[in-house]
Parts: C-alpha cells; sequence; structure tokens
C-alpha cells in the first residue's frame, strides 16, 4: 500500500517504522520539518515516563537503548496533602523518564536510516477515499495515518470531529536540582492545587535532578506564573513536603496549556487518527505518549495479521481495538482529577479510601500499572 502519514512527532514517525517494515510504501509530511533536537547538558523539561510496553515497542524499532539521558524507576509514591493516605507501586522495572525529544531523535534516525520518504510540506486535508490536497498539487494513497498532535487541524479539515473533554488546566514543567537523592523514586502528592510530581532524572555534575509536572487550575496557574522562578522553586519544595530538600530550577519553566479532548471517531473510510489527535488527556499518570505508542503496536499487529487487508479494514480494526483502552484512560483521569481536588468531605473520604485500597491490595496496583502502559 501507499502510506502517508501526516506528522513526525514520535507517535507518527513510530507508525511510519512500522508500516514500512510491513512492507508499505511510506511518506511523512510535517511542516515543521525533521532536524534532530540538540540536548543540553541539562535535561530538557518535557519528560516522559515511559512504561514497558512502550519501551519493548522503540526496541523493536531500534529506537530504544541504554543511555545515560534515561533514568529507569522502581518504586512511585503517591500521597495525598489532606489526609495521611499513600499508595506504593514498587516493580524491578516500573518504567523510565526520558527526554521527550529525546525519544524524537532517535526514531528520527532509524526513519532517515530506512529511506521512508519524509516532506516539510502541509496537507490542508484529505477525502475519506484517500486523495491528499496539498497548496499545488494532489496524491492518492491507499492508507493515511493522522499523528499531528493535539491541534489535529488537518484532520478537522478532513472531517474528523473533536468531541470536548473539558478539564481545561495548565502545567508546568521543568528540570530541578534537588537536594536529596531520589533512589530511582517517582513521588507525587496531591495537592489543593492539583497533582505535583517530581520524577527521577539521571544525576549531573555530581547533582541530584527531578523533573517537574504540576497541573493547576487556571486561576492558580495565573497566580503562580507571576513568582519568580527562586519563588516558585521554593512553593514546590514546600508543596512536596520536602520529599527531596530544597529544589532549584536549572532551566526556566515552561508552562503548558492542558485539557481532554478525544473524536467523535477515530477512523473515517481509509484514515485513522492516533497519538495526541485521537486522544488528549491530562498528564496525571503520564499516560499521552504510552497510549500513542499502544495505538501503534496496534496498527503493528493489525497489518501483521492482515497483511492484504485494504486501508479502511486496517483504519477500522484499529480505531475499533484502541477505543476501549483511550476511553477507560480518560475517564479514569478525569475522575482522579476530580476526586483528587475536591474538598468536600465525602470525596476527601473515597480518595483516602481509594489510596489505602491500592496500597493494600496488590491485584489494584498491577491493575493502575497495567494502565499506565
Ligand atoms: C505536561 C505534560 C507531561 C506529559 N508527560 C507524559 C508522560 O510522562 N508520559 C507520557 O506517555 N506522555 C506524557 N505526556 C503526553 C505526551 O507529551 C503526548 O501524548 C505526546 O507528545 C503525543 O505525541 P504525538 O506524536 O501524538 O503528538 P506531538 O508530539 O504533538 O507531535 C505532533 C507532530 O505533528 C506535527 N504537526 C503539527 N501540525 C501539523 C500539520 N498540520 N501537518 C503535519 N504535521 C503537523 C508537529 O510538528 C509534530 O511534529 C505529557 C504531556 C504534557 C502536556
Amino acid at each position: 500500500m501507499k502510506i502517508v502519514i501526516i506528522g513526525g512527532g514520535s507517535i507518527g514517525l513510530a507508525a511510519a517504522l512500522v508500516c514500512q517494515r510491513a512492507g508499505h510504501s511510506v511518506t511523512v509530511f510535517d511542516p515543521n520539518g525533521f532536524e534532530p533536537k540538540v540536548l543540553s547538558g541539562e535535561a530538557d523539561a518535557r519528560v516522559w515516563a515511559l512504561g514497558p510496553k512502550s519501551t519493548s515497542l522503540l526496541a523493536e524499532l531500534g529506537a530504544w537503548a541504554p543511555d545515560e539521558r534515561v533514568c529507569a524507576y522502581q518504586s512511585m509514591h503517591v500521597i495525598d496533602a489532606r489526609s495521611d493516605a499513600k499508595v506504593t507501586f514498587t516493580e524491578p522495572a516500573l518504567g523510565y523518564l526520558v527526554e521527550a525529544d529525546w525519544v524524537r531523535n532517535q526514531l528520527l534516525t532509524q526513519v532517515t536510516e530506512s529511506g521512508i520518504h519524509c516532506v516539510c510540506d502541509r496537507i490542508e486535508s484529505v477525502s475519506e477515499g484517500g486523495v491528499l490536497i496539498l497548496q499545488n498539487d494532489q496524491i492518492a494513497a491507499d492508507f493515511v495515518v493522522f499523528a499531528e498532535g493535539r491541534q489535529a487541524h488537518t484532520a478537522i479539515a478532513s472531517g474528523f470531529e473533536v468531541v470536548d473533554g473539558g478539564y481545561r488546566q495548565r502545567a508546568v514543567v521543568g528540570t530541578l536540582r534537588c537536594e536529596h537523592p531520589h533512589h530511582g523514586e517517582a513521588f507525587q502528592i496531591f495537592t489543593e492545587y492539583g497533582p505535583l510530581a517530581l520524577l527521577p532524572l539521571p544525576d549531573h555534575e555530581n547533582g541530584h535532578r527531578v523533573s517537574l509536572v504540576w497541573s493547576l487550575d487556571l486561576e492558580v496557574a495565573s497566580e503562580f506564573q507571576e513568582c519568580s522562578i527562586e519563588e516558585l522553586a521554593l512553593k514546590i519544595s514546600q508543596t512536596s513536603e520536602w520529599s527531596r530538600g530544597a529544589l532549584e530550577f536549572v532551566n526556566n519553566p515552561i508552562w503548558i496549556p492542558l485539557s481532554q479532548h478525544s473524536l467523535k471517531h477515530d477512523s473515517l473510510g481509509c484514515l485513522l487518527a492516533i497519538g495526541d489527535t485521537s486522544h488528549g488527556i491530562l498528564p496525571l499518570a503520564g499516560l499521552g505518549a504510552n497510549l500513542g505508542f499502544g495505538d501503534v503496536s496496534s496498527l503493528k499487529e493489525t497489518l501483521e495479521k492482515h497483511p492484504s487487508a485494504h486501508g479502511d479494514r486496517i483504519a477500522r480494526t484499529v480505531a475499533r481495538e484502541r477505543r476501549f483502552d483511550q476511553r477507560t484512560v480518560a475517564m479514569v483521569m478525569g475522575l482522579f482529577s476530580n476526586v483528587f481536588r475536591s474538598d468536600q468531605p465525602l470525596l476527601q473520604l473515597g480518595r483516602s479510601f481509594a489510596l489505602r485500597t491500592a496500597d493494600r491490595h496488590a491485584t489494584i496496583r498491577s491493575l493502575i500499572q497495567e494502565l499506565a502502559g
């Protein structure tokens, strides 16, 4: 088949490799280009927690190898700031913390070596039959994958309908120097303003490092955004109950708008939406990219199982298989966000009960880990 991928982020590039290795002719379009990012000495502010399923897929694609920029984590300690409830997940290989740009660079290397055609251009729209409209040209494809991130401009112009899932928030992310070592433990605290996570990073120049993700309601975010980075670091040290001691930003933190969304349908004829184009979720348990790599794994299996199927059947099958995972994760993230923000006594009780139950029962912890990819 002649396959076109719209979007050269990590999910689009992984999808391109999977399609090419299944024997198809693949072209990727991305108006922002295909240059690898130059990574500085300090870890970039955008870091992903990737689960074993995502890293296995990346390893199969030749895009995962031990590296000094990758940090394994063996446990995750979650506490509630307004009760004594807590839960700890422990597993020899719970997952890895890695810069998002590092992952994309690895995939770009594989794509460049594989001979996949990369075009730095914008597609205006695509018909359900697979005709791509460019500014001055038209191209026909048998199967088109939309992986252009949250904005989904081309997908919307091609007939996909976005369902707004609400939860408008803003996250602050950044790399922090910390006083105490993290011992490979991810820390998360549910605060009245929103969940704050300090994720382990490799040490740098004999100093300890963690990556911050703090999702905040818009009003609080606007207030905190006015603080100096020293004041913000102090707030984070205090709010995280000094779990990693005194914290200090090593580069400027970044503020990122958050919300949840999905598409009414993920497939239209021979068109398939995956990654953040198909599902935007809150980064509560760091699941977005893991869900996207899950979409790619499902595409890989479908192409292998039905080697001579047409594009519309592949699109339909992948969309059907992924629907349950995507819906479940979005629902759970929304529920978590409501329950862990609320000050209502009943919800507080529920929150405490949920964490205690998870802490006591290994099967519940395994289920949550399974969801986390
Ligand atoms: C604060 C925060 C923390 C997160 N932490 C985690 C985590 O710990 N673990 C995890 O799994 N996930 C995490 N995520 C989610 C993760 O960042 C996303 O799920 C992931 O980036 C989605 O990848 P993607 O390739 O679908 O989209 P993107 O990374 O957005 O890539 C989209 C690509 O499409 C291109 N593009 C844009 N417009 C067009 C167009 N019109 N035509 C063609 N190409 C186009 C862009 O240039 C880009 O290359 C986090 C997200 C946030 C906001």
